[in-house]
C-alpha cells in the first residue's frame, strides 16, 4: 500500500531564494527572468500550502476489474441488466471501509488491498473471494453465473438487491482482519453480513430468532453483532476487526477484553433480549387515529382551527362549507402536521406511503377534536 507522503509539494520546488536577496549583477536573460518568476511562483504556493489546513483523511481506493467467463450465460444478462459494471465494485469497497474503519492520513489501521478482481463464471455454491497466489493484496472475487440466473425475478429489485448484497458481502473479506487466519469462520462470515445487514441488502429469508450458536456464522452471527452494537456501542464491530489486525484470535480473552464479558455471558444476553422482543405485542403503526397526534395538532393550531382538519381527514373530501379552509390548504396543513408526528416518534416516513389513507369516517356532530 503506498502511503501519503508526509512532506509537503515543498521539497518538490526549487530551493527558496530570499526575497533579499539581490538582483543578479549581469543583465537578465529571458531565461533567468523566467526562472526568478518560477522561483516567486513557487513561493507563493509555498505560502498557499502552509497556509492551507491539513488533508482530510480518506480511504484509500484499488483498482477494480470485471471479467466475464460467459456471455451467452443467463446469468450474464441478469447480471448486467441489476447492476452497473462501472460502479458496483467501488460502491461495494466504500460501504465495506466505511463501515468497519475511518479514515486517517496513513490508513494503516486497512489491509493493504490494491485490486479486485469479479469474475463472473458458471460454478457451484453462490461466490468466493480470496488473495492471489503470487500477491495477496490482489484479491479475486468469483461470483457463480448459475446463482445469479436462479435469483427469484418476481418481486422488484431482488435481483439488483441480492447481486449487491452478495458483492458487499464478499467485499468485506477482501477488506477485513481475520487475525492472520486464527479468527473463528463463523466470525468473519458474520462480519461480512453485518455489513450487508447495514448496508441494507439483507435478502428477505433472513429472520432474527433464538437459537443457534454465536457462531454459527451469517445472518445468526451478523444480528448477534448489531445486537453488540446497539447494547455495548456503536463501533463495537469496527473494535472487534481493528483487534484482529494484529493479534491472534484467543476467545478467553478476546472478548473480555473488548465488552467485559465472556462470549458465552454476551451471546445468553442477547438470547434473553429475542426471547423477549417476541413475547412483546407487535408494535402498533401510527395512525391519523392516534389520540396523541389529534393532541398535538390541538397544541399547534388550536381547538377551532383543529376541528376542519379533522373533518378533512375523517371525510376526505368534504369539508364544511361554512369554514375559511379550502380543502386543499387543509391537506397541505394535515400532511406537515403528520410529518411533524412521524418526527416525534421517529419514524422519518409514513410507514403507509400515504400520510391521508385513514379510516374514513362520518363527521360526528359533536366532534370531540
Ligand atoms: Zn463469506
Amino acid at each position: 500500500m503506498s502511503t501519503a507522503p508526509n512532506d509537503s509539494a515543498e521539497t518538490l520546488l526549487p530551493a527558496r531564494t530570499s526575497s533579499l536577496a539581490p538582483p543578479p549583477k549581469a543583465a537578465p536573460s529571458a531565461v533567468a527572468a523566467q526562472d526568478r518568476e518560477n522561483l516567486q511562483d513557487a513561493g507563493d504556493k509555498s505560502a498557499q500550502e502552509a497556509s492551507r489546513p491539513h488533508p482530510k483523511p480518506e480511504f484509500p481506493s484499488a483498482k477494480y476489474r470485471l471479467k466475464c467467463h460467459d456471455l451467452t450465460h443467463a446469468g450474464s444478462r441478469v447480471f448486467f441488466q441489476n447492476a452497473d459494471p462501472t460502479s458496483c465494485l467501488s460502491k461495494a469497497v466504500a460501504t465495506v471501509l466505511s463501515t468497519l474503519y475511518q479514515p486517517t492520513i496513513s490508513n494503516s489501521q486497512i489491509p493493504p488491498t490494491r485490486s479486485v478482481t469479479l469474475v463472473l463464471r458458471s460454478m457451484g455454491g453462490v461466490a468466493d473471494t480470496g488473495g492471489l497466489e503470487l500477491d495477496n493484496d490482489h484479491k479475486q472475487m468469483n461470483f457463480s453465473l448459475d446463482y445469479i440466473k436462479s435469483i427469484d425475478p418476481s418481486t422488484s429489485d431482488r435481483q439488483a438487491s441480492e447481486i449487491a448484497g452478495v458483492i458487499v458481502h464478499e467485499m468485506v473479506h477482501a477488506w477485513q482482519w481475520d487475525g492472520k487466519g486464527t479468527a473463528p469462520v463463523g466470525l468473519t462470515e458474520g462480519v461480512a453480513d453485518f455489513v450487508r445487514l447495514k448496508a441494507g441488502f439483507s435478502p428477505p429469508h433472513w429472520t432474527k430468532k433464538p437459537g443457534n450458536k454465536w457462531d454459527a456464522g451469517y445472518q445468526v452471527t451478523a444480528y448477534f453483532l448489531d445486537w453488540l452494537e446497539t447494547t455495548q456501542g456503536e463501533g463495537s464491530v469496527r473494535k472487534i476487526n481493528a483487534t484482529l489486525k494484529d493479534e491472534e484470535y484467543d476467545e478467553s480473552s478476546f472478548w473480555i477484553r473488548l465488552f467485559g464479558s465472556d462470549v458465552e455471558d454476551l451471546w445468553e444476553r442477547y438470547q434473553t433480549s429475542l426471547k423477549e422482543s417476541d413475547n412483546k405485542p407487535a408494535e402498533s403503526k401510527p395512525s391519523m387515529a392516534d389520540d396523541d397526534f389529534w393532541k398535538m395538532v390541538r397544541e399547534i393550531r388550536g381547538q377551532a382551527e383543529a376541528i376542519p382538519l379533522k373533518a378533512c381527514w375523517r371525510t376526505r373530501s368534504h369539508v364544511k362549507e361554512d369554514t375559511d379552509y379550502s380543502k386543499d390548504d387543509l391537506v397541505i396543513e394535515l400532511r406537515r402536521l403528520w410529518s411533524m408526528y412521524l418526527e416525534k416518534l421517529g419514524k422519518s416516513t409514513d410507514p403507509d406511503g400515504e400520510p391521508l389513507d385513514g379510516e374514513v369516517v362520518p363527521m360526528a356532530k359533536d366532534d370531540g377534536v
